[in-house]
């Protein structure tokens, strides 16, 4: 394709979409200049309609972790098979079942089609559980775009300086409080300002909207005791960290069990998905075996859960283990002026500041610009990482050494 087709398809999305996306943050606004229009990927690498190839560490935004093109037979199968049959269908229970043992706090799930809709609905079912209208969340915690979510909501917005977004009212955005992640503190001054009217703390268990800020020691522990004491559910937000950090998540590498969790992401492997789950006696309040309602067409897709199902089943101990020892190679080669690297697991950011940051404003406190100098330079050695300070870089499978090394030097200037 030659560059003047590639800059027709631009133009053309420029006419169709908000901002020429379908989601803001691929748009490159923060950094400028125009992304490459990739049209092929494969394990580490995507490729743009001229054939140059790039090593990819946008990962879909966090779904990919075992790289381009890994479930692509799964998906296939499944999809010539029909479907979906409007019933519970064998590929649901098996994905959950594999959910469950890994995360053994999901007793019920429930599958939905995005993480937005998961956190909404998981919002609804504390409420419906405590009878209590508000709800915490953290500066710079990203949980969709449901209207009570966006407030102070990380990532896209900070990138946009879009600190709450337009449309959504007063009174939705009242019932929301706003704490500062790393900082118990601030959770109990809330909860002790509004007693018996919080119904839910909610947490990225590993912040990975600010960029990757790791809970400080005791942290998520702290959370779990003073949502218990204030009677309110504590709800773990893995969709970025679930069977990424661990293979049962945040939950499990922390060691603190929540209430209720938020899953998106890595099970629907490439595909859209969200799923919602916790305690059954909380689930089941979810119709049609109680009064919450929350309902999907396209929920449990069989293609989905194929998708799904052949991510968890690669993602063996194995599997994990040279992900994590290529990622920490990473860390430590990473070494850019004016930059420190903050590493959870596969998550990791440059932050182009002195020290990692522990809360969002910290992590706001960068070097932008210098980012955006840094992103360029890497896309033209090659290397397209996510368009803004404020995203996590995402490791896959197949990032293998060589492709560790090719990063470094290309890093390296
Ligand atoms: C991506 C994300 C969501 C929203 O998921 P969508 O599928 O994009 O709606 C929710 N929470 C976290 C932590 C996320 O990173």
């Amino acid at each position: 394709m030659t560059v003047a087709a590639s800059l027709d398809w631009r133009e053309r999305a420029a006419g169709l979409f908000p901002g020429g996306v379908n989601s803001p943050v691929r748009a490159y606004q923060a950094v400028g200049g125009e992304p490459p229009l990739l049209v092929r990927g494969n394990g580490a690498f995507v490729w743009d309609e001229a054939g140059r190839r790039y090593i990819d560490y946008v990962g879909a935004f966090g779904p990919l972790l075992l790289g381009h093109g890994a479930v692509a037979e799964a998906i296939a199968t499944a999809a010539a098979l029909g479907g979906p049959f409007g019933v519970t269908s064998p590929g649901e229970v098996r994905l959950a079942e594999m959910i469950r043992m890994r995360m053994p706090s999901v007793e019920r799930v429930r599958f939905v089609n995005s993480g937005t809709e998961a956190a909404m609905s998981a919002l609804r079912v504390a409420r419906a559980a405590t009878g209590r209208d508000l709800i915490v969340k953290f500066e710079g915690g990203y949980h969709g775009h449901a209207d009570s979510l966006l407030v102070a909501a990380g990532s896209g917005a900070a990138t946009l300086s879009i600190p709450d977004s337009a449309g959504v009212t007063q009174s939705v955005a009242a019932q929301t409080l706003v704490a500062t992640y790393n900082d118990l503190v601030s959770v109990e001054a809330l909860l002790q300002a509004h007693p018996g009217q919080v119904a839910a703390v909610i947490v990225e268990p590993v912040a990975a909207n600010m960029g990757v800020v790791a809970p400080l020691s005791g942290f998520l522990a702290g959370l779990r005791e003073l949502s218990t004491r204030a009677g309110a559910l504590l709800i773990f937000d893995e969709v970025i960290t679930g069977f990424r950090v661990a293979p049962g998540g945040a939950q499990e590498l922390y060691g603190v069990r929540p209430d209720l969790t938020v899953l998106g992401k890595i099970i629907g492997g490439g595909l859209p998905v969200g799923a919602y789950g916790g305690r059954a006696e909380l689930m089941d309040l979810v119709a049609p075996s109680g009064p919450v309602y929350q309902a999907g067409t396209l929920s449990g897709h069989p293609v989905v859960m194929a998708a799904g199902e052949a991510t968890l089943t690669q993602l063996t101990p194995d599997a994990y283990a040279k992900i994590e020892k290529e990622s920490a190679r990473l860390e430590a080669g990473l070494q850019v002026d004016g930059a420190c690297v903050a590493r959870v697991g596969s998550l990791l950011t440059l932050f182009f500041r002195e020290q990692q940051p522990r809360n969002f404003r910290e992590a706001k406190a960068s070097d932008t610009r210098g980012f955006a100098r840094f992103f360029h330079s890497m896309l033209d050695a090659g290397v397209v990482l996510p368009p803004s300070q404020f995203e996590a870089w995402f490791v896959s499978a197949g990032h293998d050494s060589s492709v560790i090394d090719a990063t470094l030097e290309a890093a390296r200037g």
